[in-house]
């Protein structure tokens, strides 16, 4: 370590990975500094009695023509992290129907109309409005819209609305207040260039860019945490580590959660400290992780990540909290096989390992962690109704509640997604990338840049722009092309 870093980024999440890439390839001495022992943050992989699983993330959206695409051409990653694609990528079982989404766009296109042939001009009419190249029209045309608004104007049939709406499930917001700007995004982003996984596991990917990062230069110093951020004159002077270690330097970029950095973390207060009382987090969540042996595919049929739904209101909000476990009505959100994308993988070891997920709201510390077995038995217990022979193939159980997440990311209320996408909570004057200290930059989803936070393709987006931003700030020249999400 040096006395004094052009850069210190605060967390090695892929947000911070990605803007650490992009500026110790400008030559800048760059220090990224991560609480945990790995890079990645939530993308990231553990492995227990040789059954690999990925913790949250459990495939890449974007890769061929979105922004992790652009990322992997910028930093020529293609050379370290192998991306392979897997199809069907997702499987929605409704009450009366199942419905498969699928790599390639115009099929998920086709075996939509298939389903809902009433409907076959509205879903044309659809996909020809989010796909179009001049996203400044869908921009401008979305922007201020609901989820809700967006649906109701191209469809009729519910059951139609309810499975665009599947993806809000996951992120726990009511259609009548999600950010249709940030849905068509993710649509765009994860649904429509999607199914991508790497050989290694989902951790390969932020190792992949800790290699790069290194490559130029960058240096990263894992279990420490970056305790506070100083200031002088209204400017960034150093950063203390959580052992007393104190680090010069006038540019701080924090992919960390936002309310820790403006309450606990900063010397000085700014206006953003007041809007972290205001904004709510996302929803966070439960999770059972499965190692699976003798699983043949059958058994599963196919491994895409599975939507399992119940009813149809286009505005429920599925997430467990303390009176929905007291009454026992428990239900999953997503249930992904990981480790069955990577052949690589499976020819070594055949072991498959299954996630399952519920959306959960916080509580406190101790409320999930009192409950967890019986929650985790109880979840098991609804993915057996939908895989039969699911127990007799469960080799070994691992639990996440919120509070895991919470721990080990240090993401309020172990929040999934940063904020909250709803309609009035993207504005970029949130939590602008620069924020109102000179030196201090914001990368990751708890920035507010304009379009909706949350989900890899997002927190790489900010960090490709916070570097952009950096540089900026440096009077150093920007050398890539423009990307709008
Ligand atoms: C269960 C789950 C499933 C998900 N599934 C998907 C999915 O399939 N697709 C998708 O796109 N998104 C998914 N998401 C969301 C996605 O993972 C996140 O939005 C994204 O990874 C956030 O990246 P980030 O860089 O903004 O932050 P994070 O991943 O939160 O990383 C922040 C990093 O900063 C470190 N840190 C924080 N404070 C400090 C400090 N003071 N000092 C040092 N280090 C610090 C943390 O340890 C962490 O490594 C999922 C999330 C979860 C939890």
């Amino acid at each position: 370590m040096i006395e004094k870093y052009d850069v210190v980024i605060i967390g090695a999440g892929v947000g911070g990975l990605t803007c650490g890439c992009y500026l110790a390839k400008a030559d800048l001495k760059v220090l990224i500094v991560e609480q945990h022992d790995k890079p990645g943050g939530y993308c990231t992989s553990f492995t227990r009695k040789g059954y690999r699983f990925d913790v949250g993330v459990h495939s890449l959206g974007g890769k061929t023509k979105g922004i992790i695409g652009r990322v992997f051409k910028d930093l020529d990653l293609d050379a370290l992290v192998k991306v392979n694609q897997f199809d069907p990528t997702d499987r929605i079982i409704m009450p009366d129907k199942e419905v498969y989404l699928r790599a390639d766009p115009q099929e998920t296109i086709l075996e939509l109309k298939k389903q809902f042939p009433a409907e076959s001009n509205n879903i044309e009419r659809f996909f020809r409005f989010i796909m179009q190249e001049n996203f400044l029209n869908v921009y401008k045309s979305v922007k201020k819209a609901t989820v809700k608004e967006l649906l109701d104007s191209y469809f009729n049939n519910k059951e139609l609305k309810y499975i665009f709406n599947v993806f809000l499930r996951n992120l726990s917001i009511p259609a009548a207040e999600a950010s249709a700007l940030c849905f068509v995004i993710f649509l765009r982003e994860y649904i429509l260039d999607t199914g991508y996984y790497p050989e290694g596991g989902i951790q390969s990917f932020p190792d992949g860019l800790t290699e790069i990062f290194k490559s130029f230069g960058g240096e990263i110093l894992f279990c420490k945490r970056v305790a506070s951020v100083m200031t002088e004159n209204n400017e960034v002077s150093k950063i203390v580590l959580n052992d007393g270690i104190e680090i010069k330097t006038n540019i701080v970029v924090s992919n960390s959660d936002a309310t820790t950095l403006f309450k606990e973390m900063l010397d000085v207060e700014l206006k953003e400290r007041c809007n972290t009382d205001i904004l709510k987090p996302s929803i966070s969540g439960f999770a059972v992780y499965l190692g699976l042996k003798d699983v043949e595919e059958k058994v599963f049929n196919g491994f895409s990540t599975t939507w399992p739904f119940t009813d149809f209101a286009i505005d429920s909000q599925a997430f467990l909290n303390e009176e929905r476990v007291r009454h026992k009505s428990f239900f999953l959100t997503e249930i992904a096989f990981s480790t069955a994308h990577d052949l690589a993988f499976l020819e070594k070891s055949a072991k498959i390992s299954m996630g399952i997920f519920s959306a959960a709201t916080y509580s406190d510390k101790k409320w999930w962690v009192n409950r967890e077995e019986e929650i985790s038995d109880c979840l098991v217990a609804e993915a057996q109704k939908i895989y039969p022979f699911l127990d007799s193939h469960i080799d070994i159980k691992i639990i996440a509640t919120p509070e895991t997440f919470r721990r080990f990311t240090s993401n309020r209320e172990g929040s999934f997604f940063g904020w909250a996408s709803t309609v009035g909570q993207i504005k970029a004057s949130f939590f602008p990338q620069k924020t109102s200290i000179k030196g201090l930059f914001l990368v990751g989803h708890w920035c507010t840049e304009g379009g909706g936070q949350g989900g890899v393709p997002k927190s790489v987006f900010s960090g490709r722009r916070g570097a952009r931003l950096v540089m900026n700030e440096l009077g150093r020249a920007w050398g890539y092309a423009d990307y709008f999400l």
